[in-house]
């Protein structure tokens, strides 16, 4: 584990105050190496499989067996043959990769780990679009509510929603839905050039992290800061923030995009901070800045080292699905990744 991955682990007092005192820095280091050899002994006992999201803290994405965004890990969830798997994730990450795999043991290490965002997708939301619109497809992105899953057409993540959008519009539909973020919904429309609406579920739908944190005033400051940089901006961010970007696009998306531009090269995510880790630990000779030391998502580092040992220690917190309604949503999952070409065999 590297020093400064087990300083972030301590978060806020415990970590500044030990700074300067090497024993207490001593025993710090010593109780993280401890929680990881507790975790290597543990994971394999219970055939245990870690993924984990682009967000969390450096020492959870550390010891994880995969690290990605939502559609990886939901992928890496349908494919596994690991009899327990560990989301280190917010809460709908693991209903997904549970609904993929009903038979299996999925643990949340931390379930007050939400999202504000999914929380938007509500049934009043989606029956005012059906009503409003009979006929048209509902992309619901994976960042919703069970319950938005099982109402919803297809499922879509930041990183499939346009090409998703795209098939849709060649088919001929000239409405299309999107639940439940506005600024997603609005960059879709936008690629899509006019070739269909796209509608937003409810139209005030967001991320507190990437609309506030991730704004026009972020970037600009950013852009300040770093003047050589390229700028990578999230579509969940404004479309003021958008408009500044050299390039928008998925959390993967834009690992892809450093990898295949100049991995050398110098670069501000405009997104969650903790994606900066995994851009530096992919491309180590890359310079990558997060847009602000404040874009934090605040429910991903609720997910700690020591909570995924004791999920792994008790195989609690399990994840429980209502039967009917995680079948349902499990169907809008399937329709979704056959409909950007990305279904599994597994679930084929
Ligand atoms: S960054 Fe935003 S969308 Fe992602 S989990 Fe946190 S609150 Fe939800």
């Amino acid at each position: 584990m590297p020093v400064w991955g087990a300083a972030s682990w301590i978060r806020g007092g415990v970590a500044q105050g030990a700074r300067g005192e090497s024993v207490w820095w001593v025993a710090v280091a010593g109780f993280v190496e401890g929680l990881v050899e507790r975790l290597r002994v543990l994971r394999e006992r219970r055939r245990a499989v870690i993924l984990a999201h682009n967000y969390t803290l450096p020492e959870v994405q550390d010891v994880a067996d995969f690290v990605g965004d939502s559609l990886e890990m939901a992928i890496r969830a349908a494919e596994t043959d690991a009899e327990v798997i560990v989301v280190a994730g917010v809460r709908f990450m693991a209903e997904v990769a549970k609904l993929l795999n009903p038979d299996r043991v999925v643990l949340h290490p931390e379930p007050a780990a939400g999202c504000p965002l999914a929380d938007y997708a509500t049934r009043r939301a989606i029956e005012w679009f059906r009503s409003r619109y009979p006929g048209a497809p509902l992309l619901v992105y994976v960042n919703s509510t069970l319950e938005a899953k099982a109402l919803g057409d297809y499922l879509v993540t930041s990183a499939s929603a346009v090409e998703a959008a795209r098939r849709l519009a060649g088919e001929g539909h000239e409405v299309i839905g999107l639940a439940p973020d506005r600024n997603l919904a609005d960059w879709v429309g936008e690629s899509l050039g006019g070739a269909a609406e796209v509608v937003a579920v409810p139209p005030e739908g967001h991320c507190p992290v990437h609309e506030y944190l991730v704004s026009e005033y972020y970037v600009r400051r950013a852009r300040e800061e770093h003047p050589g940089a390229r700028v990578l901006v999230h579509p969940e961010a404004p479309r003021a923030a958008r408009r500044l970007a050299d390039y928008v696009g998925s959390t993967s998306q834009m690992l892809r995009y450093i990898g295949r531009t100049d991995p050398r090269g110098e670069y501000v995510l405009a997104t969650e901070e903790g994606l900066a880790y995994r851009a530096r630990r992919l491309y180590p000779e890359a310079r990558v800045y997060p847009v602000s030391g404040r874009t934090v998502c605040i429910d991903m580092k609720k997910i700690t080292l020591d909570k995924i040992v004791a999920s792994l220690e008790h195989l609690r917190p399990r994840v429980e699905l209502p039967p009917e309604t995680a079948k349902r949503a499990r169907e809008t999952v399937v329709r979704g990744l056959e409909l950007v070409g990305k279904l599994p065999k597994t679930l084929a």
